[in-house]
């Protein structure tokens, strides 16, 4: 899973960062922002940086989108891997014979 947020949204709470510092951190000017790896992705921010949430950090971030007032993060399911398209358009030729 990974997540984004709309900083156009946020409102600089930090109620995020309290439920999950690992995936959310605030830079200097006052708005969330997510992280990977412990760097913020701030650049270009928004839906163009999306982080990939670590397992044990799942249901913390839940709990902060759920949480925060600007409803302003949003989680997303981990694109399919290019090998499973493949596999999917292998079995659309078997099914198609
Ligand atoms: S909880 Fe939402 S509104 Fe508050 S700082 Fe985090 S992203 Fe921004």
């Amino acid at each position: 899973m990974r997540v984004w947020i709309d900083q156009d949204l946020c409102t600089g709470d930090g109620i995020c960062i309290d439920h999950c510092p690992d995936v959310f951190v605030q830079l200097e000017d006052g708005i969330a922002y997510v992280a990977e790896g412990g760097m913020a992705l701030n650049d270009p921010g928004g839906s163009g940086s999306l982080a990939a949430i670590p397992d044990r950090a799942v249901a913390d971030v839940i709990h902060a989108a759920e949480a925060c007032p600007g409803e302003c993060i949003f989680i997303e399911a981990d694109p399919p891997a290019a090998g499973v398209a493949e596999v999917d358009a292998a079995h659309a030729d078997d099914a198609a014979a």
